[in-house]
């Protein structure tokens, strides 16, 4: 008789697949923590540096760090056989699935309050490390508490992605602004975000942020300055678009109409969604071109934008019935009071012209690329029907829609973000000596993004600083939270 008879092989399936159980049930209890020693073992891996994905590989991590990636020989991986392999206190089962670089969500909040009512800090941080985040660079938010928040986050007592700081900024006199500066590298900033600012406040910032080595994120709205101030003074990155556009407008100005106000934001964004169709194509291209020469990154936040060019789509999205907070649902209603709460009056022309406005921005990322420039993904979550981690892998998508290739998309979602951060030789990669932010997806995510999305379950660990996070379990915890909340 065959050892191969079909009693022979289906025991030793549930020989195999017991001790497959048992990794990860073993790694299961470690959630939260982080062991001496993780090996994965036979993963597909893609580094994040554009390079198509390699392997069966085990990746060692020691601590915090990765240690070794080691390529394995199909049979062995197969098998789950460990001669000659390295050994660990905890092991992933990654054959068959792909590792990848923690994403660096470029453009994040940290809310615990949306329209005046509570809501836990860990609904995003929670939902972020899902979404395989494992680094956010927030943009604007309550500064004392996300001083707290950066520390128990990098202690592991908060579940939640490493946090880096760009202050907000905004003054209207050149010498306080600068002497602000001073202030917010002194309490501990890692970085400032502009916005709202005369072209001479917007200088003395940059020089005085130069001299104290703090990065500077730039929303430029319809104001004084655009990108060309950007690529004079090398802000780091450009958030969204705005300030892109209104670059390579004829004469500067857009062709608002008379009764236009932009502090109403529904005269602000329907605007918005008839700038690109007025930027000149050849000074566009002077612009992306000056911005590539000057290092200036663009982080487009495509995302954050898309109820504009589907209004109905946006407000019925699948996951809400789970996972949509109350106190985020009623921030969402529209209503002046909250920002980007615009939609009181949309209309089907309003559409139109942002689909048209998407197209013509697309085309702008993609050229910037091509040309040499650095893209970047960020989400900009809490505002106009952008749920935390589901806004990002969303964006993710809308970058292959932009044109770029699923290899690429992942590139820009992790070692683009760590170098926009200044921290491309520890962050971003599946890399010897990196930092080890890494998460395991069940199935190929460059045959189709979505299965990075948290309601399609791609992802199944997400590990933050050498810190395991079942990401299943994460989402389980944040349904929990919604569903008590909402029975409240
Ligand atoms: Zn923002």
């Amino acid at each position: 008789m065959s050892v191969w008879s079909p009693l022979g092989a289906s025991l030793l399936c549930l020989l195999l697949c017991q001790a497959v159980l048992n990794g990860q049930q073993g790694a299961a209890s470690w959630h939260g923590k982080r062991p001496a020693r993780t090996v994965i073992r036979g993963a597909l891996v893609i580094e994040g540096n554009g390079t198509p994905a390699a392997g069966p590989k085990d990746i060692v991590i020691d601590g915090n760090r990765i240690a070794a990636i080691v390529s394995v020989s199909p049979e062995a991986a197969t098998k789950g056989d460990l001669k000659n392999r390295p050994q660990a206190d905890v092991e992933i089962d990654a054959r068959g699935k792909y590792v990848l670089p923690g994403f660096v969500n470029l453009h994040a909040h940290l809310q615990d309050e949306r329209a005046g009512r509570a809501m836990p800090v860990e609904y995003c941080t929670k939902l972020w490390l899902a979404s395989g985040i494992t680094a956010i660079r927030d943009v604007g938010s309550n500064w004392e508490k996300a001083k707290l928040w950066r520390e128990r986050s990098a202690s592991g007592e908060l579940a939640a992605p490493r946090i880096f700081l760009y202050r907000g900024l905004t003054a209207t006199d050149p010498a306080a602004a600068a002497s602000l500066v001073r202030r917010y590298k002194e309490e501990g900033a890692d970085g400032l975000k502009l916005f709202g600012l005369y072209r001479d406040v917007f200088r003395s910032i940059a020089e005085a942020a130069d001299t104290a080595g703090l990065r500077r994120a730039h929303h430029a709205g319809v104001e004084e300055t655009n990108a060309w101030d950007d690529i004079e003074l090398k802000t780091s990155t450009i958030e969204h678009w705005y300030g892109i556009p209104d670059a390579a407008l004829a004469d500067r100005v857009q062709g608002f109409p008379p009764s236009y106000n932009y502090s109403n934001e529904l005269d602000r964004f329907r605007w918005a969604g008839r700038l690109w169709r007025e930027a000149g194509a050849a000074r566009l291209e002077k612009v992306l071109e000056g911005m590539v020469r000057a290092n200036v990154a663009w982080d487009p936040t495509l995302s954050i934008y898309e109820a504009s060019r589907d209004l109905e789509k946006a407000q019925n999205q699948p996951y809400f019935r789970e996972y949509l907070h109350p106190s985020l649902a009623a921030f969402f209603e529209p209503n002046p009071a909250n920002h980007g709460s615009y939609f009181t009056k949309w209309t089907t022309e309003d559409e139109v012209y942002w689909k048209e406005n998407y197209r013509i921005w697309m085309a702008a990322v993609k050229r910037f690329a091509e040309l040499g420039g650095l893209v970047t993904a960020g989400e900009d979550a809490g505002f106009i029907y952008r749920v935390y981690g589901f806004g990002y892998s969303r964006e993710l998508e809308l970058h292959q829609e932009a044109g770029f290739a699923p290899l690429k998309v992942i590139q820009h979602a992790t070692s683009n973000g760590a170098l926009a951060l200044g921290k491309e030789n520890e962050l971003g990669r599946v890399r010897t000596g990196w930092l080890a932010d890494l998460i395991v997806v069940n199935g190929n995510p460059l045959e189709n993004l979505k299965r990075l999305a948290i309601h399609h379950g791609g992802i199944e660990w997400t590990i933050k600083d050498g810190i395991l996070y079942h990401a299943p379990r994460l989402a389980r915890e944040v349904r929990e939270l919604v569903a008590e909340a909402r029975g409240k």
